[in-house]
């Protein structure tokens, strides 16, 4: 059986596969990331485990896979398969292309970034699927996005396209880890909604999941918390939507997981707002977790597909 190994290296764990040209997923398997014992060690453990996938599926399909794709947090330089900058993994300039080739035997490896390549999953295989443009969007800590053009993500001149968590929705708004203020991520990310709903509802523990249960049960205060993130988001979807136009509006992470408690009101809120644009369809992420690390696949077997074309 043709197969590719997947990896997503996370800031707490890894989420690995091997997968077949289709996108099916043969065999999966987790590690932690154990960043707390450094950089170093980090890498050591992904090559590890990169080394390992392969000699599972030598084992299990008789042949070794075709070639990797791993997905990495932070800034990447996708064309020379350079991780360059991860404050979560505290690397620089890692050449982790290279590495895991030198360590697989001098397989074809594709470096992605971890939101790029879980778009490219929700786009191929997940709620996208057969989706020719659309917008991925990770709501967790902070606010990440991807851009879905032709069956690929649309990374920008210098790999910061989709950022649609630093697009200033509230100018004069909070300030932001960017440096700016006012950022769709200080007023509608998973932590913001937590930090606003522990505000107001005098609970230093309550969080964006408690703030979506107290919305269903008519809290009034929840209510107003979970307005605002919804308007901000809206606003940063029609921005979207008046640049990209893309046909549907895909809206993945922790924030996601509220269902319909988040995706009625900011389907409502999206068509108010629109004017001459086409409405999204917009539309709950399907692969959760696992979504980077089947992208990374996908972007082996792209690879793979490239070079025979060339
Ligand atoms: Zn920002």
């Amino acid at each position: 059986m043709k197969h590719v190994i997947a990896l997503d290296v996370g800031g707490t764990g890894m989420k690995a596969a091997l997968l077949a040209q289709d996108g099916s997923v043969l065999f999966e398997a987790r590690r932690p990331t154990g960043r707390e014992r450094g950089t170093e060690a980090v890498v050591a453990t992904i090559l590890d485990f990169a080394a390992d996938l392969a000699d599972e599926g030598r084992s299990r399909f008789g042949c070794a896979p075709l070639a990797a794709g791993v997905a990495v947090p932070g800034t990447i330089d996708e064309r020379n398969g350079i991780a360059v900058f991860s404050a979560n993994l505290g690397w620089r300039d890692l050449p982790l292309r290279k590495l895991l080739g030198e360590r697989l035997g001098g397989l074809p490896v594709a470096l992605g970034h971890d939101v790029r390549s879980g778009g490219l999953a929700e786009g191929r295989i997940g709620a996208g699927r057969g989706v020719d443009r659309f917008l991925f969007i990770a709501l967790g800590t902070g606010i990440a996005g991807a851009i879905g053009i032709g069956g690929r993500i649309e990374a920008g001149a210098h790999g910061y396209g989709g950022e649609i968590g630093h697009v200033v929705v509230r100018p004069g708004g909070p300030r932001c880890g960017c440096g700016a203020a006012g950022c769709l991520e200080t007023l509608a990310s998973a932590s913001a909604v937590s930090r606003a709903w522990a505000e107001a509802s005098g609970d230093p523990f309550a969080d964006a999941a408690a703030c979506a249960l107290a919305v269903d049960a008519g809290d009034e205060r929840a209510v107003g918390v979970w307005r605002t993130a919804v308007d901000a988001l809206a606003d940063g979807i029609v921005l979207a939507q008046s640049l990209l136009d893309p046909s549907t509006v895909i809206v993945g992470g922790g924030l996601a997981e509220a269902g319909d408690t988040l995706f009625t009101p900011l389907r409502d809120a999206v068509n108010e707002r629109l004017t001459f644009q086409m409405p999204p369809m917009v539309v709950p992420a399907m692969l959760k977790d696992t979504a980077a690390s089947l992208g990374a696949g996908l972007l082996a077997w792209d690879l793979l597909s490239m070079e025979v074309t060339a």
